[in-house]
């Protein structure tokens, strides 16, 4: 797969200790084959190595690498406020009876 091609890959994504972006330089190909491109990635500014990833795909079929721009992955939603509420009322109506909501 072309550097250039991965580097389109990330360039949504910097880095997480000094905010750099990935260049080209950033990305070592470690090994390559059809289908799958395993790289190492390495923050040219700070030094910080994050790793090696790997890419279930290869340059044959990445014909818009601008279409596949890696996303930040967010975490799971957070306990929002009525969650908190709606647990609470839960809990409150739980009263002299709790146990019939346990499993018989
Ligand atoms: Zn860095």
């Amino acid at each position: 797969m072309k550097k250039k091609n991965i580097q389109t890959l990330f360039s949504n994504l910097c880095c997480s200790h000094c905010k750099n972006g990935f260049d080209e330089d950033s990305i070592i190909i470690k090994r390559e084959e059809q289908g799958l491109t395993v790289i190492s990635l390495v923050c040219k500014h700070c030094g910080k190595n994050f790793g090696v990833a790997f890419l279930g795909f290869s340059d044959l079929e990445l014909k818009n690498p601008e279409d596949m721009i890696m996303e930040v992955q967010e975490g799971p939603e957070p306990i929002t406020y009525d969650d908190v509420i709606d647990a609470h009322r839960f809990i409150k109506n739980l009263d002299g009876n709790w146990h019939q909501h346990l499993p018989k």
